[in-house]
């Protein structure tokens, strides 16, 4: 699978029904749910591994680890009508052998997993709604992906956060991401903005 053809799939997936801005409930847009999964797979961390989706939603991050040949996908997810969804995308693709859902805070996920992968609130509604997914990542995994604000407190905080955990960042990719306008301004329909994807892992 090409990377154009996986975005072009995510972001033909079933979205959300009625977004819910307290839990932060934008799907992470398929060009760059794509370039997630893609650095993911080029460094060794997707295919054949046991993978961990924080915060699912309605699965992008979770359809395209199995995809990409993830051994499992664990799909951690709080909210019962994204869960829906998210099963109604697993099994229109035929995914449901490689993707195990977890219906529960992810604070309360506990399985080990190689890889996790995920695009938590960015706290925009919520301060700090990001920490507990960047905490339970480091400690399921060795390896993690996430997306956050491309803002110079932002960083400073994950970099700080990172380095209590004695993780490290590996890669840092800043990209564009369109957001509904509902959750965080009032007068355009689509807000750009630009956020950093990262490549954590345990030192
Ligand atoms: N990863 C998905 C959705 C991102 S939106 C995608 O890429 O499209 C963030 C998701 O995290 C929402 O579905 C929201 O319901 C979920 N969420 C927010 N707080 C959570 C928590 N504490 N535990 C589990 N899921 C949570």
């Amino acid at each position: 699978m090409r990377k154009r053809h996986l975005a072009m799939t995510l972001s033909r997936l079933e979205g959300f029904q009625n977004p819910k801005p307290e839990l932060e409930q934008y799907r992470t847009p398929g060009d760059v749910a794509a370039e997630l999964l893609w650095l993911a797979h080029s460094q060794g961390d997707i295919a054949g591994r046991v993978v961990a989706d924080l915060g699912a939603g309605t699965g992008v991050l979770t359809v395209g680890a199995c995809l990409l040949g993830a051994e499992r996908v664990y799909a951690v997810e709080v909210d019962g009508d994204a869960v829906g969804v998210l099963r109604g995308n697993v099994e229109r693709l035929g995914l449901s052998d490689c993707v195990e859902v977890v219906h529960t805070d992810v604070s309360d996920f506990s399985e080990r997993v190689d890889t996790v992968l995920m695009n938590p609130p960015f706290g925009s509604q919520k301060p700090h709604a990001d920490r507990p997914f960047l905490t339970k990542a480091f400690e399921v995994g060795d390896v993690a992906y996430s997306i956050h604000l491309a803002k110079p407190e932002v960083r400073r905080f994950i970099e700080a956060f990172v380095r209590d955990f004695n993780f490290s960042i590996t890669h840092r990719i800043t990209l564009p991401f369109e957001i509904p306008a509902q959750f965080f301004f009032h007068r355009k329909k689509l807000e750009r903005i630009s956020v950093d994807l990262y490549r954590f892992q345990r030192v």
